[in-house]
């Protein structure tokens, strides 16, 4: 993945007004919205792992359930240096949007641990993985909440999980968790999901705005899984041109294009996209502010801030990782005209598929990749839709209109419960 570890936070302050400005829109029941406010559950763990070196460290790790009222509670597992409980109820609750957005029968979670997987080795990571699961205990399950990869997380990491759990349970239960290998139960069309959600955002985006995209230029900040793959599909789906790409060491530009074999090759062999053959070096900074159709934040939260969006040059931002945008930046972005496609839409194909995942997982039958590939579409496009129309209907930009269609599904299904 591909984020400075010194990036600025996300809060739960900042999701809290979110909520807050959508409530007041749909004028929600205020104890529909005081449960909305809060967690359902979380679970603080510490583990002791045994390090390479002989020496035990003691890792910290939370897992946060925000609202099952709609299923089981899903989302990721993050493994970052900078992990706070802070952030992962933010993104628990962002979990619970983005499944109500995509109307798939399920909840949020999220889940992280405070390590830095770039300084340990394989061996170090398998023991904390293990380590986590079998301190997470039933919190988690197939019924209850189900993990999948995140910031610094992999299939690898997804199918020791798979593993453990199945070992706590006496029987294969690869259901508790999603984005695992092909050969574990993992779904055709996982690996690139998140990305192409985003780029069947981005033609919806481009048509509602009219902007052709054939030959435009896009740049994507990150290229991690969502980066590396919107690289792939903005040339293949969209004939766009990726003219600027980066990574945590560092930004290169070339404006004719990249080509992603090319690059790919080049970032396996030495670990970074930096120092690619025919490719300026420019700073993060002008990497954002570049004249392109399309910028596709890709890496860790806050990079879009209100320093930088008055210079932002960019016609649609589409949003592959969580929180790339303050809500100040997003003020402005707004009043400028940028077209900005919200993170609970524009990365919400990696848990639609994850929940497709599921399904497979449950009926023990597996689709073709097409299959996949199709009713990921289809379910991107009726949520796009969901968010334009209530975007026109309450004349909000996107992510408000995000949070109000989402906001209004998980209301409804906790009256329908009698939650309130
Ligand atoms: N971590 C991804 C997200 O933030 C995927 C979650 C999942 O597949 O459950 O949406």
């Amino acid at each position: 993945m591909t984020q400075s570890p010194q990036s600025a936070q996300i809060s739960y302050n900042t999701s809290l007004k979110q909520l807050e400005n959508a409530a007041d829109i749909i004028k929600l029941d205020p104890a529909a919205y005081e449960l909305l406010r809060h967690p359902l559950r979380e679970l603080h763990v510490t583990m002791p792992v045994k390090m390479d070196n002989g020496s035990t460290k003691i890792f910290h790790g939370f897992r946060v359930q925000h609202n099952d009222a709609r299923g089981p509670n899903k989302g990721g597992i993050r493994f970052h240096p900078d992990e706070t409980i802070d952030t992962v109820r933010a993104l628990a609750s962002w979990m619970t949007w983005k499944t109500s957005v995509m109307d798939i029968p399920l909840g949020g979670g999220k889940g992280g641990v405070i390590c830095n997987p770039k300084n340990m080795s394989l061996g170090e990571l398998e023991r904390l993985s293990r380590a986590y699961i079998r301190q997470l205990g039933n919190f988690i399950g197939p019924q209850k909440d189900i993990p999948a990869p995140d910031v610094y997380t992999t299939p690898q990491i997804m199918a020791w999980i798979a593993d453990e759990y199945s070992i706590m349970h006496g029987h294969n239960q690869f259901g508790v968790i999603t984005g695992k290998p092909l050969a574990l139960g993992g779904s055709a069309g996982r690996g690139d999901a998140t990305a192409r959600g985003g780029i069947y955002c981005v033609r919806e985006a481009a048509e509602t705005i009219d902007l052709n995209l054939a030959g435009a230029r896009a740049a994507i900040q990150g290229y991690g899984n969502a980066g590396s793959y919107a690289h792939k599909l903005a040339v293949e789906l969209l004939g766009m041109k990726v003219i600027a790409v980066s990574d945590s060491s560092g930004s290169i530009y070339n404006p004719d294009g990249f080509l992603y074999e090319a690059l790919m090759a080049h970032k396996k062999k030495s670990g970074s996209v930096t120092g690619f053959p025919e490719a300026a070096a420019i700073s993060d900074k002008e990497l954002l502010e570049l004249d392109v159709a399309v910028l596709f934040p890709a890496a860790l939260d806050s990079v879009i801030t209100k320093t930088n969006a008055p210079d932002i040059r960019a016609k649609i931002i589409a949003e592959l990782a969580n929180g790339p945008t303050t809500p100040e930046a997003d003020t402005i972005l707004y009043k400028k005209g940028v077209y900005i496609i919200p993170d609970l839409l524009c990365n919400a194909g990696g848990v639609t598929v994850s929940y497709f995942e599921m399904v497979q997982n449950a009926y023990g039958y597996y689709w073709e990749e097409k299959e996949v590939q199709q009713r990921l579409e289809k379910k991107m496009k009726t949520a796009f839709l969901a968010v334009q129309q209530k975007s026109k209907a309450y004349n909000v930009n996107n992510r408000l209109a995000a949070y109000i269609v989402a906001v209004e599904r998980v209301a409804e299904a906790m009256k329908l419960r009698g939650w309130y």
